[in-house]
């Protein structure tokens, strides 16, 4: 006997109407490409996306082709995101900090019928377009411009072809799980993987980081994603902002500490999201400035290990509770997330910030567990490490368009990190599995050095890596950049870790460079790294 309730499909187009009815006089505020910042509505949003929609069907593309944007957080990108999925098509967000050749990889592999592209890409856009062979029509986002002109022959104006289009246009109903949007993973290792959104799972993934517990976004709140729009749709916020009729904040191309702090404070941000290494830049501002961040409550860090010194000054600074999440492309993202449980409450102080330092514990909608080199399942006893497996309503099945994948076991997918579990589901990320330090059979976890070292006030930012070593196959190297002015010696720096790690954890030895390696999305290339001083130890 099946239930007698209405089955209506989970749709995307479900959440803009519902926050163009119910919410429609919240903010957006935009900083677009030339620094300006503009106002506009969730109505506005939802009249330009409806015309967006409308011109989109109009230019005979086949169902579920994909458009591609090559831009920053901004008013126009929120309304593709509607416009383009709410249509019936797929919303390819790529990540404009690709080299050219892994962008024209990625378009031609996604098939992008579509470029939109922000006013900072058309040199870029120029410089690839002759390859991209199966995009017809490039959009400039914004009104008619000389640049685009002369750059991108047979260019159009997003600003003149919504205006092609119907703002009383009807979105369609369709099976809710039609392809709705595409991400390529950050491409570490070969080339990059798309992970194919549908419907469902967006909109199940909204109600979930709306959960009070995940991030719960609220009415009252002002949301300033900083994880940008173009990795894992901005952790799904402009969905779940919509969901919950939230004021956005979108910070456009400039996401130094001075930019982020100035819009915190003009427009009362309450929330931010964004991985560490953009904190770090905010923070040093905030405290040259003097800015004590009055609006801010919460932020929502994740994308890479949250340093616990990071939770420490957000909190004891400046009464900002920090949310540290985990999560990945292929899960949406989110996975966990650290708040705490009501038995918390009447332990030591110390205590309950210690338990905040975790990645979390997991949202409805997500399982985990971690398994041995041979798949057996591991003890959640906060202690023995293992392969960290998920599933869930919102985690891929499969890349698109790809040979050859056998991705899932037993219907869980290997996530590729290294965790902990305890009793009570909270996680803590030990490594990555090829960025674990292997040093006499013994694992030694890199970003609890890292955290650790990045703690110490004579640097700036730091590495840890396993090199290779004659006695313990492996030992750690701490890759460090010095803060500003500062020249600590290598003996102040390992003499840093006395007490706060087991003796044999710390590491061999240090090497002092002027920069990390950056991949696209910020994260350190460990790979570059353990090329780079791989006789380190033995040389
Ligand atoms: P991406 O798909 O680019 O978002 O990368 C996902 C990967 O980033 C995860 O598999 C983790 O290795 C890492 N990651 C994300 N969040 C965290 C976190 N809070 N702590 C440690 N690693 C994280």
């Amino acid at each position: 006997m099946l239930g007698q309730m209405m089955t209506q499909p989970l749709l995307i187009s479900s959440l803009i109407e519902h926050a163009d009815r119910y919410h429609g006089q919240t903010e957006i505020i935009s900083v677009e490409t030339d620094g300006s910042v503009t106002e506009s509505t969730w109505s506005q949003v939802a009249v330009n996306a409806r015309k967006l929609a409308s011109a989109l069907t109009k230019l005979d593309l086949e169902p579920q082709a994909r458009i591609g944007t090559l831009a920053w957080n901004n008013r126009r990108h929120l309304e593709i995101y509607y416009g383009t999925s709410g249509a019936g098509f797929v919303c390819h967000t790529i990540n404009p900090r690709l080299f050219p050749e892994q962008l024209t990889y990625i378009i031609n592999h996604a098939k992008d019928r579509v470029l939109f592209f922000d006013a900072t890409f058309i040199p870029l856009v120029a410089a690839i377009k002759e390859h991209l062979t199966e995009v017809q029509h490039f959009v400039l986002m914004g009104p008619r411009n000389d640049d685009a002109i002369a750059q991108v022959p047979g260019v159009q104006f997003y600003d003149e072809l919504i205006e092609t289009g119907d703002e009383q246009f009807q979105w369609p109903s369709f099976d809710e799980n039609t392809a709705s949007s595409l991400c390529y993973t950050s491409g570490t290792t070969g080339n990059p993987k798309g992970v194919l959104y549908s419907h469902r799972s967006t909109v199940l993934h909204s109600f979930g980081s709306n959960t009070r517990d995940v991030i719960g976004y609220s009415a009252v709140d002002v949301v300033m994603p900083v994880v940008p729009m173009f990795h894992v749709n901005a952790w799904g916020s402009p969905y779940a902002c919509a969901m919950s009729g939230s004021r956005m904040v979108l910070p456009g191309p400039d996401l130094h500490g001075e930019a982020l702090v100035n819009l915190i404070d003009t427009y009362g941000v309450t929330l931010a999201m964004g991985v560490p290494t953009i904190w770090q830049g905010l923070l040093a501002h905030a405290g040259k400035s003097g800015s004590k961040l009055t609006s801010l409550e919460r932020t929502v860090i994740g994308g890479a290990a949250c340093p616990p010194s990071m939770i420490e000054t957000f909190r004891d600074t400046y009464g900002v509770d920090t949310v540290h999440a985990w999560g990945m492309s292929e899960m949406s993202p989110l996975g966990t997330a650290n708040q705490p449980m009501a038995k918390h409450a009447d332990l030591p102080i110390e205590q309950q910030h210690k338990l905040r330092e975790s990645q979390g514990r997991p949202c409805y909608g997500v399982e985990l567990k971690i398994v041995d080199d041979d798949g057996n399942e591991l003890p959640r006893d906060g202690e023995t490490q293992g392969d960290l497996l998920v599933r869930g309503y919102w985690v891929l099945d499969s890349y698109f368009e790809l040979q050859d994948q056998n991705l899932l076991q037993d219907g869980w997918f290997a996530t590729g990190d290294v965790a902990t579990l305890d009793a009570d589901g909270y996680m803590t990320i030990r490594d990555r599995s090829k960025d674990i330090i292997k040093s006499g059979g013994e694992w030694i976890s890199s970003v609890e050095l890292e955290n650790i070292a990045v703690a110490h006030p004579k640097l700036a930012t730091a590495a840890v890596i396993g090199v290779p070593h004659p006695k313990w196959d492996e030992r750690p190297l701490l890759v460090a950049v010095k803060a500003e002015g500062q020249d600590p010696s290598e003996d102040e720096l390992l003499s840093y870790f006395d007490g706060k790690i087991a003796k044999w954890q710390i590491p061999d030895k240090v090497v002092f460079v002027d920069a990390l390696p950056l991949n696209a999305t910020g994260k350190v290339l460990k790979r570059n790294l353990r090329a780079d001083f791989s006789d380190a130890l033995t040389g």
